[in-house]
């Protein structure tokens, strides 16, 4: 498959560029113009295989029919008008998503992050109002991400994205992920009158901190526990949902339904909009409490909707499976072949990682580096592991060619012996 026409010119400058905006990210030297199906073009007229996916937004690939018909349409019709009116889209995609998971009520905002400092806000202000706690903690996992706003950045239980932008938002306290004693540890004896513990964050899958899966005996322990105490259970499932996971949300992998979950990435196939979503019992925002000038607009919620229904009707989640099983079995073949250099290859559906040993002298991006000089765009999920997040609709042919791609990208990265 490729597009009709390349688009791509030669004009990028990367000093340019460099001069004026901020160097927030460390950027790969190439710059990217056009995209199709699972592909992508630089402005050199590079192809790349992309297993990136915009880091895991792109879940319909690029330049898919059914989102450009339906953005389109919208952007015709009406783009953008303010939550001071009802907006149809907004209640037609969030009756979409209550009908697709545990969820009774949806909050629209515009990006992961978003989603859960609303989360976080519905929680406290649940805590206050509801179980009496002046000073309400909400614990985390270490390694976990949660986003980049002061509050999401405190959630989030790695200290290298907090690092001089102390202080810190108040009230959060970190576990080991998949550690019961742990959790436990943490909530304490609360038949002593000692509730202080008002929601518990996690994502089901850890995706930033290494492509962590949860495990189903803590969870289920977990869920168990919340409701015991009537602590929330909050899931961050801004990376792992949307189908990525091979169900719909990656809860479902675990057994379990969280009271409170988030939404983002993948949920409007690349373009920018975000979901918290509750049930019933802990939807305790009224009016003025909470808003956000972009959320739900017309725009992004045609967009989610035609993503949600595009997954069902053409049978994504299958596809996810699949070509899941596929992935780790050719990455597990690459482990057994070099195992001084990798050591585990984990991961759900179509979110998947490769580890590499601590011992190797190898980070991950450098074999992000030698993979794009083969044509295949992956991304690393911390110094030692490789991630694999391409979109949804990826096929078995494409998986092969990325899988080859690796392989010679590994052979000229192998340090010698
Ligand atoms: C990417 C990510 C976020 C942050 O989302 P943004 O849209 O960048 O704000 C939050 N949680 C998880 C699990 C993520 O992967």
């Amino acid at each position: 498959m490729s597009p009709e026409t390349l688009l791509t010119s030669t004009a990028f400058n990367q000093d340019q560029f460099n001069a004026h905006v901020m160097g927030t990210y460390g950027r790969f030297p190439i710059a990217i113009e056009q995209g199709w199906g699972c592909r992508l073009w630089d402005t050199q007229e590079q192809e790349y295989l992309d297993f990136v996916a915009g880091i895991a937004t792109c879940a319909l690939g690029h330049a898919h029919p059914a989102l450009v018909e339906t953005v389109t349409q919208q952007i015709q019709k009406l783009h953008h008008v303010s939550n001071l009116y009802y907006i149809p889209e907004q209640g037609q995609l969030a009756q979409w998503l209550v009908e697709h998971s545990c969820a009774d009520r949806v909050f629209f905002c515009n990006s992961g992050a978003e989603a859960n400092e609303a989360a976080i806000k519905l929680a406290r202000k649940y805590a206050h109002t509801v179980m009496d706690i002046d000073e309400p903690v909400i614990l985390s996992a270490k390694s976990s991400f949660h986003g980049r706003t002061l509050t999401t950045m405190t959630a989030t239980g790695q200290p290298k994205y907090q690092k001089n932008f102390d202080p810190l938002t108040p009230g959060f306290e970190y576990v080991n992920y998949n550690d019961l004693t742990a959790l436990e540890d943490a909530i304490g004896d609360i038949d002593e009158g000692n509730r202080r513990v008002g929601a518990i964050l996690l994502e089901p899958l850890q995706g930033e901190g290494g492509v962590l899966p949860g495990e189903l005996e803590y969870f289920l322990r977990l869920r168990k526990i919340c409701d015991e105490t009537g602590i929330l259970l909050i899931l961050d499932e801004v990376q792992a949902g949307m189908g990525r996971s091979g169900n719909f949300w990656g809860y479902e992998n675990l057994g379990i339904e969280p009271d409170i979950f988030t939404s983002a990435k993948g949920l409007a196939g690349g373009i920018p909009i975000g979901a918290m979503m509750c049930k019933q019992f802990c939807d305790v925002f009224e009016p003025g409490n909470h808003a956000s000038t972009f959320g739900g607009n017309p725009f992004a919620c045609a967009a989610a909707l035609t993503v949600g229904q595009t997954i069902e009707r053409d049978n994504l989640l299958q596809n996810v499976e699949a070509r899941g099983e596929q992935l780790r079995s050719r990455l597990r073949a690459i482990a057994v072949q070099h195992p001084d250099l990798f050591t585990e290859v984990r991961g759900w559906g179509l979110i998947n990682g490769m580890e590499i040993n601590a011992e190797a002298e190898l980070t991950s991006i450098e074999i992000v580096k030698a993979a794009i000089a083969e044509g295949l765009l992956i991304a690393a999920a911390g110094p030692k592991v490789l991630r694999f997040v391409p979109p949804l609709i990826i096929s078995a042919t494409e998986v092969d060619q990325a899988m080859d791609a690796l392989e010679r990208a590994i052979q000229t990265v192998i340090p010698s012996s």
